[in-house]
């Protein structure tokens, strides 16, 4: 197992401070990976591919199984890693860790996976058959907001299928890879088939440039995703670049008030809004009072501050800088009209005065034109959108160039099937919130939010992985039929005595 830039085994010339986001203390320095350092990465998965790829299904399997009970075992250091850096509350970051996992169990069923088809006698004496081959080197880029559930969307399928991957995580919150590189190594992973480049736009970058590079699997903001897939498929490399999202919960006059309340607050404040299905846009259908109530009062309870207090429902922002650009945005609704029923910019926390706090953010009677609803904002502030019809609200979802995931709270199977049908988004739940598909489903938007053609894990993750070979047999001295027992023919053929 090899990581470049995390240690000083990088150039060094450039390094990246690292943040407790809820005390705002610099608690670690990442080294930058040079495009040499990326050379050498890659250099080194492209020779563990071929032994690799040669490794037996059964092998790879149990390296597998090694690892998940690794990772199962080390799901609380995980955590507080992702704590740490991050910011997220414990729970939160458990959660994070156990839905990584569900992607290395799926990964464990790759002997299935990977089957493939067989006709026998498609012409006389002649079979088809169709296998999936792995591709080489898989360079994974992945955000900061989840350090250890994204970069497990793609490397245990990436993996099973037979590639090395190179994973650059971001440099936000980077030690939780490290230990996942350690867990792969006592798994029993040979060296090279999983590595660790630390770094920036420079290292990804050089990572869409390298010719030995296969596929490139991204997840982050939309200009980056576009950047991206731009560069890696202009290379001739195999790309999915899932981006950004503005998602939006419709609520139909019919719904559950309470419930819809309790599971909007989750969605829209739970990582502090740092999630790309966090609900940011509530469309509420009718009178919306009564819903702007419930959310008010749910949203003033919660408590805000360090991740590592049990006490916290909610914990700080990644950066000083992102906590600016949030409160900006709040500012922005104010003077462009919206109401602004709760205001989080100037909260306070107990000895968390350096801490990249924004409290819960509640803001009514925003319109589509506002700043605060067109751009993704990545913060906890819920903005609530008023229409007089489902069909309107259809539209409004429909006409954001957004499509990561969206919800509609009814009790009518008659609207939520129209929504489910009409509405132009790659993730959709019927009274769920965030409908984040599981691990054996594939995960992936619409529209601006996903670059590519390829959903990430389940089926998807295993055919983005892998290359199909058609392969066509007939054996010498097996029966030819008639139409075929000339000698040499140059046409097609065209018989139904094949
Ligand atoms: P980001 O786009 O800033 O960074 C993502 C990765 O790209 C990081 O590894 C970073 O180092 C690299 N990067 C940043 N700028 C680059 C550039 N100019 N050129 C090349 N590489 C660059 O995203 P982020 O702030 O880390 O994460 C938050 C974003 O990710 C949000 O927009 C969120 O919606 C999105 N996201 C999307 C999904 C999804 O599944 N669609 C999941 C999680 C997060």
């Amino acid at each position: 197992m090899k990581w470049i830039g995390a240690s000083l085994e990088g150039d060094q010339a450039r390094t990246a401070p690292v943040f407790n986001p809820a005390s705002g203390e610099v608690t670690g320095t990442v080294v930058l990976a040079s495009p040499r350092d990326v050379d050498r990465a890659v250099a080194e998965s492209v020779a563990a591919w071929r032994g690799w790829r040669d490794t037996s299904l059964t092998a790879r399997t149990r390296i597998l199984f090694a690892f998940r009970e690794l990772a199962d075992r080390h799901r609380d250091d995980l955590a507080r890693l992702i704590t740490d850096e991050h910011g997220k509350v414990l729970e939160d970051a458990r959660g994070e860790v156990a839905r990584g996992i569900e992607v290395i169990e799926f990964a464990c069923g790759i002997p299935h996976l990977l089957k493939g088809e067989f006709s026998e006698d498609v012409s006389t004496g002649v079979d088809a058959s169709s296998i999936r081959q792995p591709l080489g080197v898989v360079a994974g880029i992945t955000p900061f907001n989840f350090p250890v559930m994204v970069p497990m969307w793609m490397y245990p399928v990436a993996i099973a299928c037979g590639n090395t991957f190179v994973l650059k995580p971001s440099e936000r919150d980077p030690s939780p890879s490290l230990l996942i590189a350690d867990l792969w190594r006592e798994a029993g992973l040979p060296d090279g088939v999983f590595t660790v480049v630390h770094g920036d736009s420079v290292a990804v970058n050089a990572l869409l440039d390298h010719p030995d590079v296969s596929a490139v699997s991204f997840v982050g903001s939309t200009p980056v995703a576009r950047h991206v897939f731009e560069r890696a498929t202009s290379s001739g490399k195999r790309c999915q670049a899932l981006g950004g999202a503005k998602n939006h919960a419709v609520v139909m006059p019919d719904a559950d008030v309470a419930a819809a309340a309790d599971a909007l607050t989750a969605a829209g404040y739970g990582s502090a809004g740092e999630r790309c299905m966090a609900i940011s846009a509530v469309v509420a259908v009718g009178d919306a009072d009564p819903l702007v109530a419930a959310l008010h009062s749910r949203a003033a309870s919660l408590t805000t501050g360090p991740g590592t207090d049990p006490g916290s429902d909610m914990g700080p922002l990644i950066t000083g800088a992102h906590r600016d650009r949030v409160a900006g945005y709040v500012g922005s609704a104010e003077s462009e009209g919206a109401d602004v029923v709760l205001d989080g910019r100037e909260i306070k926390v107990p000895g968390g005065d350096d801490g990249f706090f924004v409290g819960p953010t509640l803001v009514d009677h925003v319109t589509p034109s506002m700043q605060v609803y067109r751009d993704e904002i990545f913060g906890p502030v819920l903005s609530v959108l008023r229409v007089e019809t489902l069909d309107q609200a259809i539209d409004l979802v429909n006409a954001n160039p957004y499509g990561n995931g969206t919800a509609i709270f009814t009790r009518d199977g008659h609207a939520a099937r129209r929504f489910r049908r009409d509405v132009q988004v790659g993730m959709v739940g019927i009274n769920v919130a965030i409908p984040v598909p599981m691990a054996y489903y594939s995960f992936g938007g619409w529209k601006q939010s996903l670059f590519g053609d390829a959903h990430i894990h389940g089926m998807e993750g295993i055919r983005f992985n892998t290359r199909m070979k058609s392969v066509t047999t007939r054996w010498p001295g097996a029966p030819a039929s008639g139409a075929e027992s000339s000698p040499i023919e140059l046409h097609f053929p065209s018989g139904d005595n094949r």
